[in-house]
């Protein structure tokens, strides 16, 4: 590594990413060229030979890259849920790629490693959690690359507490319980972890609960279970669903798994970052009971990815289905012990290499602050409940579900020109959704529900203002017009 030419580089770098957010907003919002292969056709066969001047890279990402992408920072991306860049995250992620260290144990890079475990009960802190789940309380957390593998830990350790207790030829009668609304994850994780797929149960939500799980649900189908000789293992609470921003009531899914002694886990991925506001740390009741919680400051907290937070109440339990103590890593730390003090990392996730995530986030704290990440929380909260109100107030549209964080999910109603055609109603707002994001001008997804289509607008990007809001909401109407239009005739 020349300090020079890095030093070269990273400011054309910079400079690129400069007027690459000035001019965010003018680039079609989503992949303006959708035609599949485009790209392979465009680049050579092979590597080149020789190094190429770093001006010559860039020139080539502005006219064959930046064409095909689809602009998570535009501040008219209103797609699944936000991915947030921000100035302090980018200075973050620089220093964490900068200085490249891998804090796989304690030993490996003390520094690192001690920041981790200090970032996380900030972080902890923050969003209210029980002290049985911070360092500081006798629990722990680290800093993962995404909720599914986060999931996939804790799984691996409410399997092996169980196994412990039953023997591992029972792991045929372990059940995982989660809703249609949970996120696909946890399906993939118990398979990976070897829960038999016939013992995944999806307990059914409606609207009568807004979509979120109920305590009294989840006991019928843990009752029939036990019944028939098989033992619930985990549950899984979700804060801010995927396809709807639903909440599970924590506590009281919390005593259903406690009475079954089912590990209970809180996924909190997008939605976490709004219990920094105490507006919203009454989504999270209940989190003492809870074995494990999870939330991704990569999606609404202004840290570029990655970087999920997972918390544990009992970090013994993780590590001793997670630990490997190979001679080429025995050090003079803790071996694993995982007091604070010195963290071995690598018995807390599934890889062994890692990235210094904790410094990245640790800079999104020290420059935004508490304050400031709360003022940009309740920012898009505000702009999202205006959308609300303005579609609620729009006859021809419907809410679809209240809103709890800032996403909104709406629909154009039946109306006396399609009637209560189910089919024609989903056809149309299939129809308006295309038309709005074929403008250019905005990206928006689509869910379903109760087997109705609908519309998600999920307010949340770093540069995403009320004007922005304003301006979709007026599309959104225009577009609506002409399909309704079309209906008519
Ligand atoms: N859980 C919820 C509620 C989510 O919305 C998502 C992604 O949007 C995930 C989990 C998966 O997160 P990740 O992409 O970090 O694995």
């Amino acid at each position: 590594l020349n300090p020079e030419t890095f030093s070269g580089d990273s400011r054309a770098v910079v400079d690129f990413l400069t007027e690459y957010y000035r001019d965010v907003d003018k680039y079609p919002v989503r992949a303006a060229d959708l035609e599949p292969g485009r790209l392979r056709k465009l680049l050579p066969e092979a590597a080149p030979e020789h190094g190429e001047p770093m001006e010559d890279v860039l020139e080539d990402v502005r006219r064959d890259i930046l064409p095909g992408l689809t602009h998570w920072q535009s501040p008219s991306f209103f797609a699944f849920f936000p991915m947030n860049a921000s100035a302090a995250g980018f200075a973050g992620e620089m220093l964490s790629a900068g200085l490249n260290v891998v804090p796989f144990m304690w030993a490996a890079s003390p520094a690192a490693a001690e920041l981790e475990t200090v970032v996380v009960d900030w972080m902890g802190r923050l969003l209210g959690l029980p002290q049985r789940l911070l360092f500081s309380g006798g629990g722990g957390g680290v800093l993962q690359g995404s909720t599914c593998e986060a999931v996939v830990c804790t799984l691996a350790a409410a399997r092996d507490r169980a196994l412990g207790r039953l023997g591992h030829e029972n792991i045929v009668k372990l059940v995982v319980y989660a809703s249609d609304q949970t996120h696909v994850t946890f399906q993939k994780g118990a398979r990976i972890v070897g829960i038999p797929p016939s013992n995944f149960r999806v307990v059914q939500t409606s609207s009568a609960s807004g979509y979120g799980l109920t305590a009294d649900a989840v006991r019928g189908v843990v009752d029939r279970d036990v019944a028939r000789g098989l033992v619930p293992l985990y549950l899984c609470a979700t804060v801010g669903t995927t396809g709807l921003g639903a909440a599970d009531p924590v506590r009281e899914l919390g005593e259903v798994a406690r009475r079954h002694g089912m590990w209970l886990h809180v996924d909190a991925a997008y939605a976490g970052s709004a219990a920094i506001c105490p507006e919203f740390q009454g989504y999270l009741d209940g989190a003492e009971l809870a074995d494990s919680v999870s939330m991704n400051p990569h999606k609404w907290f202004l840290t570029n990815a990655d970087c999920c937070c997972l918390w544990v109440a009992n970090p013994r339990e993780l590590t001793s289905a997670l630990s490997t103590d190979p001679e080429y890593l025995k050090n003079v730390g803790t071996n694993g012990t995982g007091t604070p003090a010195a963290i071995d990392y690598k018995d807390w996730q599934i890889s062994l290499s890692r990235r210094f995530r904790a410094i990245k986030l640790w800079v999104v704290l020290r420059r935004y602050g508490a304050g400031g990440l709360r003022a940009h929380i309740r920012r898009h909260v505000a702009a999202a409940k205006w959308f609300e109100r303005a579609v609620a107030a729009d006859e021809r549209f419907e809410v679809v579900v209240p809103r709890k964080f800032s996403l909104v999910c709406f629909r154009l109603r039946p109306s006396r020109f399609v009637g209560d055609d189910g089919e024609a109603v989903d056809a149309m707002n299939r129809e308006l959704l295309a038309a709005v994001n074929a403008s250019g001008q905005t990206f928006v997804t689509h869910f379903v529900v109760d087997g109705k289509f609908v519309i998600r607008l999920a307010v949340g990007g770093a540069m995403t203002e009320m004007r922005h809001v304003m301006d979709v909401w007026e599309l959104l109407q225009g577009k609506a017009d002409d399909v309704i239009h079309r209906y008519q005739l």
